[in-house]
């Protein structure tokens, strides 16, 4: 998608102005995850963290426990992986590393659209929210940033639930799952850890995800989301590898709906955020 000239240009900016403005003195903490401009919605963010957390630690013990012949949950979504690739990315994200940024490390962001904040309203995060309607979270490339736009706090799906697993009824695909504040606030902390190039353009659609192979599996942050999502909901049944495409049916075909219309973090990616450079600082000092 390209984006306006103009708009490029109020991102480069709102960069600078941000770094001038944001006011390190009052995050709300979440273990080592610092909360900005979320005002109420901060206790509920913490508490997504922590239930993430919790998830995680479900899931290592998962991947410990399993032996060479993966679980039907991993190969569903990870296939061969190496699951210490999986380990290392969920346990930074548990553990809330800070992460290297401008020479130093810095402890990770999550902050709200909150635009009568001057900072926010002036952010690349904002311009990012305003330029697709549809928007709901955005990672910030060279950033230990991750925003959540008001769509996100609008979101009335929160947590994965088993109704939205994968044969729970006729209609359940299990792409609701990819859709919840949960799935999508995970989804952009595997971003911010991930550690390696992300898989680009990256794959959304659950069936999709499926298909891809393993060494694209771990370089694709909705892998990631639909694997804990599945386990957070208590999920039980998984879709072999392939299956629809053997039936001849178009593996696109639900793939536009739900996460495309959430998980926009591409959108500044590769147009601009590396044009940020030294500007895009979200520094906290
Ligand atoms: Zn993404």
């Amino acid at each position: 998608m390209q984006i306006p000239r103009c708009l490029l240009y109020c991102f480069i900016a709102s960069c600078a102005y941000a770094q001038e403005s944001l006011d390190p003195s009052s995050p709300y903490l979440s273990g080592n995850y610092q909360i900005y401009y979320c005002t109420t919605y901060s206790v509920h963010i913490s508490q997504l963290l922590q239930s993430i957390w919790h998830t995680i630690a479900e899931a290592l013990e998962h991947l410990e426990a399993m032996g060479p012949e993966g679980t039907p949950l991993y190969n569903s979504f990870f296939h061969k992986a190496d699951p210490n690739k999986i380990k290392g990315v969920l346990s930074r994200i548990a553990a809330g590393d800070n992460i290297a940024f401008q020479g130093s490390l810095q402890p990770p962001l999550i902050i709200c659209d909150d635009p009568s904040v001057p900072a926010v309203a002036r952010s690349w995060g904002h311009a990012a929210c305003q330029h697709d309607p549809l928007a709901h979270a955005l990672w910030g490339e060279g950033t230990h940033a991750v925003f959540l736009c008001q769509n996100y706090l609008r979101n009335k799906r929160v947590i994965p639930s088993e109704k939205q697993c994968v044969g729970w009824n006729r209609l359940s695909t299990g792409w609701l799952l990819g859709e919840t504040q949960w799935t999508v606030l995970f989804h952009e902390l595997v971003h911010l850890y991930l550690g390696v190039p992300n898989l680009v353009p990256e794959i959304r659609g659950i069936f999709e995800v499926q298909d891809l192979d393993s060494e694209d599996a771990v370089r694709n942050p909705p892998s990631y989301g639909f694997f804990l999502a599945n386990m957070k909901a208590g999920c039980k049944k998984f879709r072999p590898k392939a299956s629809l495409r053997a039936h001849g049916r178009k593996l696109s075909d639900n793939s536009t709906f739900d996460v495309d219309l959430i998980a926009q973090d591409h959108l500044i990616r590769n147009e601009t955020a590396r044009n940020c450079g030294d500007l895009c600082l979200w520094g906290v000092s």
